[in-house]
């Protein structure tokens, strides 16, 4: 098969699933010379396997809210692909969650945690359970409804679940706290604990800091550095918000924030006690970016609804780290990101970039890194909770942090090699794909047909 038979094979069995499809191409396209290079992986039908989930749970969740209404919700999780160890992956709680979101983000999995070198496959859940607004004790109802039915589907050596949108250390706790007293046992069945019961140092941390690491390391592949570099950040959330403190401690200047209803621009950039309020404000006070603007009399836009464009990606700024969520920078942003000065595009989020936005970074020489290389430091350390929760041992935070960043190189180095071995020096993303392809074909071609 060429990539347009595979793609017509794709589209054909998920037509109703345009976040899967759109995932599934960008690897297809990577993948498709390392089939021809290697015709018994083609033979062997491994990206065919490889696109189907080992097991796709649905369930109903319901359960009753502060005015004593009974409440239904949708329940997933995505086991994807087990090749080269237990399912791992984020619980995303959004009103956009469902089947095709899900499995992208699934599939993505999989390739980041091989490129993390850990024994991680990869899966995904989560439900349209929408957490704004929601009482206290609304959220921990929800989490034990929820948990009620996944703890028969998961366990520390099966499937362990982490956080993601809308479900941090709050939700994590609720959910290991419901998991605990239905299976009567305490195991490291969840990552993103709190410390005193099974986390890890630098997990909060990872995901944002391993991304700004990864950045450091495609900048020094040119002989620069992040010092004094304007870098825009999208989001507010757990991301965002450690990419925006780790800009700061390598001596750039983060000088943006956004949540879905708007975002800031801080000239001076979001530091010290600024970032400290920014935390305060999205983590305890659940409360909007504009009051970021109304305390440190900064400038906030509201998003325009139905724009073409986002206004913030026009601002003039070296770097840009998108920390949101999935297709949040198109092609006309893509143009206003060259148009304003931006040499390097860091994907935070999982999938930010639309296809056509990410042909725009290749075209223009933007040096541009994929979600499923650079946002994988929150899975590593997620790697790295669970061999701690194995040994019974809690690692210093110099000691996670040391690994974090050796594991951010290791994977840049990969990325990098990956592509040139395949004629495409400097292109992470087909390399991301590729080295991540070949390390679960490989465990898959081992395991026999499963
Ligand atoms: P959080 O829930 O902590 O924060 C999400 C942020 O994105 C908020 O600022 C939120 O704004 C904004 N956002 C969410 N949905 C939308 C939307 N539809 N339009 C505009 N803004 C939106 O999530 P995380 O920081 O954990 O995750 C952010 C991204 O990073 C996701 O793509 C996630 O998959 C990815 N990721 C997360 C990892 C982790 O360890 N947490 C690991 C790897 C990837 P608002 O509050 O208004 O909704």
């Amino acid at each position: 098969m060429n990539a347009s038979d595979y793609l017509s094979y794709v589209k054909q069995r998920n037509a109703h699933e345009p976040e899967f499809i759109q995932a599934a191409e960008e690897v297809i396209l990577s993948i498709t010379p390392v089939l021809e290079k290697n015709p018994d992986l083609a033979k062997l039908k491994i990206l065919e396997r490889m696109l189907e989930p080992e097991r796709l749970i649905s369930f109903r969740v319901n359960w009753v809210d502060d005015r004593g209404e009974i409440q239904i919700n949708r329940g997933y999780r995505v086991q994807m692909n087990s090749a080269i160890g237990p399912y791992k992956g984020g619980l995303r709680f959004h009103p956009s969650v469902n089947q095709s979101v899900l499995k992208f983000l699934a599939f993505e999995q999989v390739f980041k945690n091989a490129l993390t070198t850990l024994p991680m496959g990869g899966g995904k859940g989560g439900s349209d359970f929408d957490p704004k607004g929601k009482s206290e004790l609304e959220i921990m109802r929800f989490c034990q409804a929820f948990m009620s039915e996944l703890a028969r589907h998961i366990g520390h050596r099966l499937d362990v679940p982490a956080g993601d949108i809308g479900v941090g250390g709050r939700e994590i706790g609720y959910l290991f706290g419901a998991y605990k007293k239905i299976r009567n046992e305490f195991t490291g069945v969840l990552t993103g604990k709190g410390l005193a019961w099974g986390g890890s140092l630098i997990r909060p941390e990872a995901t944002g800091y391993g991304l700004i690491y990864f950045a450091e390391n495609m900048l020094q592949s040119k002989g620069d550095s992040l010092q004094g570099k304007r870098c825009i950040v999208s989001g507010s959330g757990n991301v965002a918000q450690f990419a925006i403190e780790k800009i700061d401690q390598l001596g750039g200047i983060a000088i943006s924030a956004s949540d879905s209803s708007g975002y800031v621009i801080d000239e001076a950039g979001i530091r010290g006690e600024k970032l400290e309020f920014l935390k305060d404000l999205k983590n305890n006070r659940r409360g909007r970016i504009k009051e970021y603007a109304d305390q440190f009399k900064c400038e906030y836009h509201a998003t325009p609804a139905g724009s073409a464009f986002n206004p913030l990606w026009k601002t003039r700024a070296a770097c840009a780290f998108p920390c949101a969520t999935q297709n949040e920078v198109n092609a006309t942003d893509a143009q206003n990101l060259h148009a304003s000065g931006v040499r390097l595009v860091g994907e935070g989020a999982n999938m930010p970039c639309t296809p056509e936005a990410i042909n725009v970074f290749l075209d223009n020489g933007i040096a541009y890194s994929p979600g499923k290389a650079s946002n994988a430091g929150g899975v590593a350390t997620s790697g790295l909770e669970m061999s701690q929760n194995y040994m019974g041992q809690s690692w210093t935070r110099e000691e996670v942090d040391a690994k974090l960043q050796a594991i951010m190189k290791n994977i840049h180095d990969t990325c990098l090699s990956a592509a040139a071995a395949y004629g495409q020096p400097g292109n992470y993303m087909a390399g991301a794909n590729i080295a991540g392809f070949l390390k679960v074909a490989g465990a898959m071609k081992a395991q026999g047909v499963v």
